[in-house]
């Protein structure tokens, strides 16, 4: 006999762990289980991002995620402070060294402003000395409203809430098919089927297979990029007293490599962004032949390479040699010496792409009257998280017809 819910919902990043918290604080009467394959929630993208809770500067007007960060920035810091979860508003700037980027850095704060960004202001040399005083710029933009946080530690706390509400979370789990019949689901696993009515899938990197097991249709696939972060050394953290970014090449969906502090008391440098030879390649050397094989059957990735081959080759050069590495992070601090820096950790970003090459930049929801999909959740997915856990609970009462 197969085990039975209202809704499964498969992965417990922060975004399968924020919608299960919104669905049962909606309608308190549903089961809901959610499904993860690895030991702990947060194992993937969640556990390996940068900790920004970003203040929506970036993002098209209008688009989904900057309504959802600008929101959401908020509302994640009201969480963190009404469940005692570390966190520091310690503000960002995002600094322009050359003639050629002002105007780049003039469409971020028109953007920001736009998207109603709390305090944005654009400063010259001297302030930027008093905010980040290692840092050189012509000019820069400064987002006081920018904080950091452990998004791991906020997601384990969107699951003891989801417990709390009779909600079970069934980790060490692997979703391997799923059958569709006229009344539900049935969710196979390595540790047996789950029954349910209707299914979540934010299974994050793995999100489109998922959606192709239930035979939705989607001219889309996950092509993961792994970002690798270096870690500052102990006796130079002083020169960082905050966030501190490039103006980003507006072609990509990637912010360029920045220095980042985080709560737990250190300083990272990235991430890059490198084609990962395996979804989960979290290492240089991981390659998985299924993952990487898919990867090169895929005509939207040939599309991706064809146009941004030069990028490609500029990203694997500066993975292979931090001579390159520094090099970009001195255009922001002079000052950082390649032995400043040790290998960090890295991250790897599921990024939809079309077929036709489009790299998708804004989150991608879909939805049927069995299932609501999330195929597109990159940065600033983690920071968005509370409002898209909320607006997929809305759509999940809309489709599945929940009373
Ligand atoms: C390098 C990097 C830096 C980033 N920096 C930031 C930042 O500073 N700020 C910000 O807001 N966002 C940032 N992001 C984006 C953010 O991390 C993501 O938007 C967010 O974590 C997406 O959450 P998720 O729940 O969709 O995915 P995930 O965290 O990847 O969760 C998906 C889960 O599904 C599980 N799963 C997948 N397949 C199966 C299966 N078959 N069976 C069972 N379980 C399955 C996985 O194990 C995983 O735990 C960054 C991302 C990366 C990679």
């Amino acid at each position: 006999m197969a085990d039975s819910s209202d809704v499964v919902i498969i992965g417990g990043g922060v975004l399968g762990m924020s919608s299960a918290m919104h669905l049962l604080r909606a309608h308190p009467e549903l089961q809901v289980t959610v499904i993860e394959k690895g030991d702990d929630v947060a194992g993937q993208q969640t556990g390996h991002n940068s900790g920004v809770i970003h203040s929506g500067i970036y993002y098209r007007p209008g688009s989904l995620k900057a309504r959802f960060c600008v929101d959401g920035r908020r509302s994640m810091v009201e969480f963190a402070q009404e469940h005692d979860i570390a966190y520091d508003r310690c503000g960002k700037l995002i600094i322009a060294n050359r003639p050629e980027e002002l105007p780049r850095l003039e469409t971020l704060y028109e953007r920001g402003q736009a998207n109603g960004v709390e305090g944005l202001e654009m400063v010259g040399p001297e302030r930027v000395a008093e905010i980040e005083p290692h840092v050189t710029a012509i000019k820069a933009l400064w987002s006081p409203a920018t904080a950091i946080v452990d998004f791991a530690a906020v997601t384990r706390e969107y699951a003891t809430q989801v417990r709390a509400a009779g909600g079970r979370v069934e980790l060490g789990t692997l979703v391997t098919s799923i059958a569709t019949r006229a009344d539900g689901v049935v969710v196979q696993t390595d540790r047996g089927d789950y029954a349910a009515k209707h299914l979540i899938n934010c299974a994050g990197l793995h999100a489109d297979r998922i959606a192709s097991m239930m035979g939705v249709e989607h001219d889309l696939q996950i092509v993961p990029f792994r970002g690798e972060y270096y870690t500052l050394r102990k006796d130079r953290e002083h020169l960082v007293r905050g966030l501190i970014y490039p103006v980003p090449d507006p072609d990509l969906p990637f912010l360029g490599v920045h220095f980042t502090r985080n709560v737990k008391g250190y300083v990272e440098a990235g991430p890059n962004a490198v084609l990962a030879t395996a979804r989960e390649g979290y290492r240089k050397r991981d390659f998985d032949l299924g993952d990487f094989a898919e990867t090169l059957r895929f005509p939207g990735f040939w599309r991706v390479a064809a146009r941004e081959w030069r990028t490609g080759i500029n990203e694997v050069n500066r993975s292979l040699r931090k001579s390159v590495f520094t090099r970009d992070l001195q255009k922001m601090i002079p000052e950082v010496e390649a032995e400043d820096l040790t290998t960090g950790g890295s991250g790897v970003r599921a990024q939809a792409v079309r077929r036709d090459g489009t790299l998708l930049d804004d989150f991608a929801i879909e939805r049927t009257s069995q299932a609501v999909h999330v195929l597109n959740a990159p940065s600033p997915g983690a920071t968005s998280s509370l409002e898209i856990g909320k607006h997929i609970a809305g759509l999940a009462a809309e489709s599945f017809a929940l009373a």
